[in-house]
Formats: C-alpha cells, structure tokens, sequence
C-alpha cells in the first residue's frame, strides 16, 4: 500500500513540472469566483453579509485544497495556515456547543487550529500523493460535505451556501488544471500527458480509491441523516425524538 503510494508519487512529481495551474492563478480564481458567490448571496438570496463572507471565504479556500497533497513546500504550507485558520471560525457553532462557552469554543478553536497545521501536515507528508485522489470529484463532494456537515445551523439551506462554497472553490481547481493541460500550439491543440487526471471520478490505484470512496459513503450518509432523508438509527421510529440510549437509562435510573 505504502509502496503503491511513493511510486504513485514519483511520476505525479514529473507530471507536475509538465502541467498544472500555479497557486497564483489558483488562489486569484476561487478569490474572484467567491467575491462573486458571496456578493450573489447576499444581493440575490438574502443571506446576511456575515454568511456571504464566510461563504466567500471557504470558496476562495477551497480553491486551493486539492493541491495539499501536491508536497512542493511552501504553497501546502500556506494553504494548511489558511485551512487551519478557517476550519475553527466554520465550526464556530459546533465549538460553542462543545465548549459551553467562550473560552470553552477558544480552547477547542485552538486545538483543531494546531492539529491541521502540524498534525494535518504530517500525515499528508507520509501518505499523499499529488494528482492521486485529492484531484477528483469524490474528493470535491468530500470537502463540501464536511463544511456542510461542520457548519452548525438550524437552516439547512445556510448550511448549503457553505456547502455549495467549498465545492465551487474545489471544482474550480479542477478545471482550472484540467484547462492547463490543454497546449494551445498555433492551429493545433494538443493534449499533455496529464489531461484528463484532474476531473477524474477514479484513480489508477486500488488503496486511495478505497480510502476515497469509504470516507464518501460515510459523509454521504451523514448529511443525509442531517438534512434528515435518512432517519437515524439511534432514534427509535415513531416515537418522537429520544435516543434509544436514553431510553435505556431513563428505564433503569440505577444506573447513572
Ligand atoms: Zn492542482
């Protein structure tokens, strides 16, 4: 599996030099695409300028995370300082809750700020690789469930808007280095060798499309619990909202 990995890596780093849009264009892209979706929000949907920018934001973000993976040192740095710095403000609600109050929230806030910056880092360093399933849609729908699923907010549809941010910056991204592998020659165009990897559905290994797809089905099954298509199983049907686990203890007092 490991092996699969650095091998995977070696020729990525090859194509890499070959093709791909720099974080420059990345970042001014998604930057432009969420001035437009926030100021669209706010003007068109009646959201509150608050949403609009934090929608704004994680587009703009977003446009970045599929190269995390692509270790050339300072850019996946930068984008690990930004992600860590945007995850705890998304989750503020959540943190709030957890916490029980400010400082509550602050310390959880600081936490998860260094557990991306340093512990999110490391792992990628030892596992990923670039052009590997981080270029992908799966991995687009990922990175909007889990905003969508970080996002505390009784309005789905709020819930959405942050949703719909990370997956636009993300899918941006995509296109953005799938448009780069196009070689404009004169009259001619030509495809590089890379066209076609980065709006892929699935990858040429077997462990990180695995990786890829369990962690899909899993947000997929969470959101839909969220947005409540699907019932969840810890709620017994037809009575109204009690836990079973509740309702074990609730029978037998004794035992709290
Ligand atoms: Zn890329």
């Amino acid at each position: 599996m490991f092996s699969d990995f650095k091998e995977e890596n070696r020729v990525s780093k090859e194509e890499n030099r070959v093709s791909m849009a720099g974080y420059k264009q990345h970042i001014t892209f998604s930057g432009f695409l969420g001035v437009g979706y926030g100021t669209a929000s706010v003007l068109l949907f009646g959201f509150t300028p608050e949403q609009g920018i934090l929608a704004g934001v994680l587009t703009w973000i977003a446009g970045m995370l599929p190269d995390l993976d692509s270790q050339t040192g300072r850019p996946v740095n930068e984008i690990f300082g930004l992600l860590a710095a945007i995850v705890p403000f998304e989750m503020m609600g959540h943190l709030l809750e957890w916490g029980g109050n400010p400082e509550g929230a602050m310390a959880y806030a600081v936490g998860i700020y260094a557990a991306i910056r340093y512990g999110g880092s490391y792992l990628l360093g030892k596992l990923s690789v670039h052009r590997g399933m981080f270029h992908s849609i799966p991995a687009m729908i990922i990175a909007a469930e889990i905003a969508f699923l970080g996002f505390k907010s009784d309005s789905m549809i709020t819930k959405g808007l942050m949703a719909g941010g990370v997956g636009l910056g993300f899918l941006s991204h995509l296109v953005l280095d799938e448009i780069y592998s196009v070689q404009w020659n004169g009259m001619t165009v030509r495809l590089k060798k890379s066209s076609g990897t980065a709006i892929k559905m699935i990858g040429k290994r077997f462990a990180p499309n695995i990786v890829t797809y369990s962690l899909l089905m899993v947000l997929t099954y969470a959101s839909l619990v969220s947005v409540g298509i699907i019932k969840d199983p810890a709620f017994l049907p037809g009575k109204s909202s009690t836990p079973i686990l509740q309702h074990a203890t609730e029978d037998f007092p004794d035992f709290e």
